[in-house]
């Protein structure tokens, strides 16, 4: 059978659709209805290793470009995807089951932020001159060589084009591997960038399961790897890359906390609350599933945040008036089940949500929990899922030490009218993406990423450029060179 949405072929190597039926069999299931939407495999060895050699190969040529010609092809794949917006959107809706209200306005839209953003830096990279009297050093800004991009399944145009952006733009080359659970965005990726006149080899998907992540990871050939997913998948790619010695990107999980103060505007805290918890049906590494509300407006919050909920509408999520999507698998959804079922065994007062809904699907409510305890299971792990922890606090110093309490430094959020206040905590945070007053924003030019557990490096904002580039140092003598014999 033909689907709609199955693509010319699973893996895109070398500038062409390659398959190879051999592989695992790897279905694409559209999450809002359960049915199977595409047939894909996963990478046999030989064409991973097709991958990493076609990438190899075209690294020197591509790095050898000037910066505007990289440039000019990285943001002509920006327009082209700016063009085809509505269509990428559907496509991510279905690979996701997110709604096209979101799709149409946070995936292929950023992801062209970031082709836009890192094509404009390419013309500007540079080394440094050092006069040392009559000699001198320059240094020269270099490409690592052949990269490596995984990626989650929550955003998969997204992640994509977040690594693939500054990766191109800084002269590397690329075999990106999606989750399997979404493999279908990538793809278009790719063909975007090619159809934008992008060298053949410089950017391959290769699809499959943890073991073609792993292999690509430890490739000689590779010289960086960026992650995008847990910390206990983090765990074994840093460690995998540093037998190597590789150059690594980390954007691991979070448990963030969202603290909100008595003198904060109490609709926009509840707005923030609902995007930090519900938006992507919570499955977002940067939520803000740990919700601190001040004693005194703590009930405020809740009634508040109740009649809110009443406003969420499932559905199709191809109707743009559909607001909340189903999980990305049955198995998600069967591990936030678990965590609910542990948050009403523990003790927390369940006041919205909790169960399925009705219909094909993987489909949960929206959930909160209020009275949460910090020793709780729901207080300490990431779920991933749309369920918020509501705790209460009485003092600036009790938030904090509570806020920092957790092995995870994803994000944070504080909401007060003090502006004072607001920047004395946001310093004391110990997490990599703060916001004052809103939350879960993520503009191309400021970088993201995390502190502790939650990762190693940054996406996005010129810093990116460090993570995806080396300096060459190099002296330069105009005189004699002097020995002691
Ligand atoms: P996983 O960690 O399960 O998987 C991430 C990717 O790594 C997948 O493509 C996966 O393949 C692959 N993988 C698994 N094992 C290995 C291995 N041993 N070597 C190499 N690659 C491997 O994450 P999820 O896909 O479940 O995504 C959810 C997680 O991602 C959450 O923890 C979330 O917080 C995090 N995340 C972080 C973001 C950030 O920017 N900080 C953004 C989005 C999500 P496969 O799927 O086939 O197993």
């Amino acid at each position: 059978m033909t689907y709609p949405t199955q693509p010319e072929a699973s893996h895109f190597i070398d500038g062409q659709y390659v398959e190879d039926a051999s592989g695992t069999a790897l279905p694409v299931i559209y999450p809002a209805t359960g049915e199977k939407i595409a047939d894909l495999h996963a990478a046999t060895p030989a064409l991973v290793d097709r991958a990493l050699e076609a990438a190899r190969r075209a690294q020197p040529a591509w790095a050898a470009m000037t910066g505007t010609e990289r440039g000019r092809i990285l943001r002509r794949a920006a327009d082209i995807m700016r063009a085809r917006n509505r269509e990428l959107s559907e496509l991510e809706t279905r690979d996701t089951g997110k709604p096209l209200q979101e799709t149409l306005v946070a995936d292929a839209t950023s992801g062209a932020d970031a082709l836009e953003y890192f094509g404009g830096l390419a013309a500007t990279l540079s080394g440094e001159h050092i006069q040392l009297g009559e000699d001198f050093v320059y240094t020269r800004r270099e490409a690592l060589g052949v990269a490596v991009g995984i990626g989650a399944w929550n955003y998969p145009t997204q992640i994509a084009c977040w690594k693939a952006a500054p990766a191109l733009a800084c002269g590397n080359t690329m075999v990106f591997k999606p989750s399997e659970t979404t493999p279908l965005c990538a793809l278009k990726v790719a063909e975007i960038l090619k159809e934008a006149g992008l060298p053949d080899g410089v950017f391959n998907v290769v699809q499959g399961y943890g073991e073609v992540g792993a292999g690509l990871v430890s490739d000689v050939r590779v010289a960086k790897v960026s992650l995008t997913g847990s910390v206990p998948t983090g765990r074994k790619v840093y460690a995998a890359a540093a037998e190597g010695m590789k150059s690594v990107t980390m954007e691991l999980g979070g448990k963030s906390p969202l603290v909100i103060f008595d003198d904060a505007s109490l609709e926009d805290a509840v707005s923030a609350a609902i995007n930090a918890n519900f938006y992507s049906t919570g499955q977002i590494c940067s939520n803000g599933t740990r919700v601190f509300v001040q004693d005194g407006i703590r009930e405020a919050f809740l009634t508040r945040l109740a009649e809110r909920l009443k406003a969420v509408k499932t559905g199709d999520p191809l109707d743009e008036t559909t607001n909340f999507g189903p999980m990305v698998s049955e198995r998600q959804r069967e591990i936030v089940e678990g965590f609910i079922a542990k948050g009403q065994q523990e003790g927390a007062r369940l006041v919205a949500g909790g169960g399925r809904l009705e219909g094909e699907g993987f489909w949960i409510e929206p959930t909160v929990f209020a009275d949460v305890e910090d020793h709780m299971t729901i207080a300490r792990e990431e779920i991933f899922g749309p369920v918020m922890s509501v705790f209460g606090f009485a003092t600036e110093e009790e938030a904090l030490e509570r806020a920092n309490a957790t092995i995870y430094g994803l994000s944070a959020g504080v909401f007060t009218r003090d502006i004072a206040r607001a920047h004395r905590f946001v310093a004391a945070l110990q997490a990599g993406s703060c916001w004052i007053n809103t939350y879960n924003l993520t503009p191309v030019e400021a970088p993201f990423g995390g502190m502790k557990m939650s990762g190693v490096g940054r996406e996005n904002g010129r810093v990116a450029i460090e993570h995806w580039s080396q300096l060459k140092t190099v002296y330069v003598a105009t005189g004699a060179v002097e020995a002691p014999f």
